[in-house]
């Protein structure tokens, strides 16, 4: 088909479809879908299960073939051709922390945008995957390749839920894009590293710390409980730092920290509650013996970039390493525990951030456990696959863009043959580049008109994948 009709058609099929759509992300969007472990038949909780059907009806309604993989993911398949392209997709989100101004889990439409936990990362997604798949089969342009949109739901989480797919199917499929970034290709993910250091604490006056929900979230809130400690006392050295502190009838003492939110990979902007909580219970004095254990700790969050963990380090394909520490408690043997996520360039390698972390904290007595890796990927920004799809949406999208790494991890890494390519648009719109709107943030936001743009660019990318492939093969 000539592009120029086949545009005109792409535009016609998205003023037909474009309410169905929106339509259709709010209902994914209206349901509290964060991956926790459950037992019984729905591995990932309550919410997963519930999106899931949901989704998988709505692909089911628009004529696919539908597939439950035990409700840690499903599939929705269109064609009858062997092999597939596919696209990954989570239905799963991150908790609805911070102040939200919209309804998180109801979705709201406002100046354009479509508002709620899950809009950008990454329901709005998989609804603009699903209307590529039904734009591609009612204008019947596929010739070689079958499509299947995969949708998980432990994205967030441990990702554990493809290797239930990978279990269940004969192949994946012979490409696939991973439709959870921005446009155009990323070609590089940082590495992804996890670990705790733990202090053991003396005194009995911290008797309990929550902070951050999640190993990739920076976050938002972060609460001590002081016990033995006079209450006068306790309020007068919490007095000079941003801290609120309440005494309970029992003269318990409730101590809150806020921040600013953000995702683990992207900490610019961020503040992190932690950081604040820890400072105010080092510098006040009121933990007593154990002081100095919460100053070391808020010292190893000075910066984002690795430099007061004693790894700063940058690479010219994937960037600056970053670090931050996403959640904080005590443990069942009394210990401080802080747990970090670090994202690092592939120019160094997790045993040797380890080693060198290790290192660092034992002069001050913390000990380093519980590590988590997964290892930085790469392909070549000038393979033909790379350079066609950013091409594509620079014509579409009418922007400059190139090739891009990223911090954050996507299924990318466990998906052969796969990259991230949008549907995010790079131009950050004025709701999204403040504090507010990105993916992670309270009032997370998707532009209706870039939903409907980046199906155009999809459905123009897949045709291309379509012919490519064959060619790539002979
Ligand atoms: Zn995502």
């Amino acid at each position: 088909m000539e592009m120029d009709i086949l545009s005109q058609k792409v535009d016609a099929f998205l003023k037909e479809n474009r309410n169905a759509i929106i339509e259709h992300i709010k209902r994914l969007v209206d349901v509290e879908s964060v991956s926790a472990p459950n037992a019984g038949p729905h591995p990932f909780g309550e919410g997963c299960a519930k999106v899931l059907d949901i989704a998988l009806g709505i692909g089911h309604d628009l004529g696919f073939d539908t597939e439950n993989y035990e409700y840690c993911c499903g599939s929705i398949r269109c064609g009858g051709q062997d092999k597939e392209i596919g696209f990954f997709t989570h239905l799963d989100v991150v908790p609805a922390s911070g102040k939200w101004e919209h309804a998180p889990f109801s979705a709201e439409q406002a100046d354009g945008y479509l508002f709620g936990r899950g809009t950008l990362d990454d329901k709005g997604p998989a609804i603009i995957a699903l209307y590529t798949m039904k734009c591609l089969r009612d204008l019947g342009i596929m010739e070689h390749h079958a499509l299947r949109l995969v949708m998980g739901c432990n994205e967030e989480n441990g990702m554990n839920d493809l290797i239930t797919y990978k279990e269940h199917i004969s192949a994946l499929p012979e490409f696939s894009i991973i439709a959870d970034g921005q446009f155009p290709v990323c070609y590089a993910e940082k590495g992804c590293l996890g670990f705790t250091i733990k202090h053991p604490l003396s005194s009995r006056c911290v008797q309990d710390i929550a902070g951050g929900e999640v190993p990739n979230v920076v976050p938002a809130m972060a609460k001590a409980t002081l016990k033995n400690i006079p209450s006068a006392q306790a309020l007068q050295a919490l007095a000079p730092f941003p801290v609120t502190a309440t005494v309970t009838e029992d003269g318990t003492i409730e101590v809150e920290a806020t921040g600013i939110a953000s995702h683990a990979a992207k900490p610019e902007g961020s503040r992190n509650a932690i950081s604040v909580l820890l400072n105010a219970l080092g510098k006040s004095g009121i933990a007593s013996e154990d002081s100095s254990v919460f100053l070391h700790a808020a010292g190893y969050l000075n910066d984002y970039y690795g430099e007061s963990i004693d790894v700063k380090i940058t690479d010219q394909h994937t960037g600056r390493l970053t670090h931050v520490a996403c959640m904080c408690w005590i443990t069942e043997n009394w210990e401080l525990a802080l747990n970090f996520n670090v994202r690092y360039p592939a120019c160094i390698t997790h045993t040797q951030i380890i080693e060198s972390v290790t290192a660092l904290v034992a002069q001050n007595g913390f000990s380093v456990d519980e590590v988590v890796d997964s290892a930085p990927i790469y392909i070549s920004p000038t393979s033909p696959i790379v350079q066609a799809m950013t091409e594509i949406y620079n014509e579409i999208a009418q922007d400059e863009a190139t090739p891009y790494y990223e911090g954050s991890i996507t299924y990318a890494r466990i998906i052969p043959n796969s990259f991230t390519y949008g549907p995010h648009f790079p131009a950050a719109s004025a709701k999204a580049s403040n504090q507010q709107g990105k993916e992670h943030m309270p009032d997370e936001c998707i532009y209706i008109d870039d939903v409907l743009s980046a199906i155009k660019i999809y459905v123009f990318a897949v045709q291309r994948i379509d012919h490519i492939l064959p060619l790539a093969n002979q």
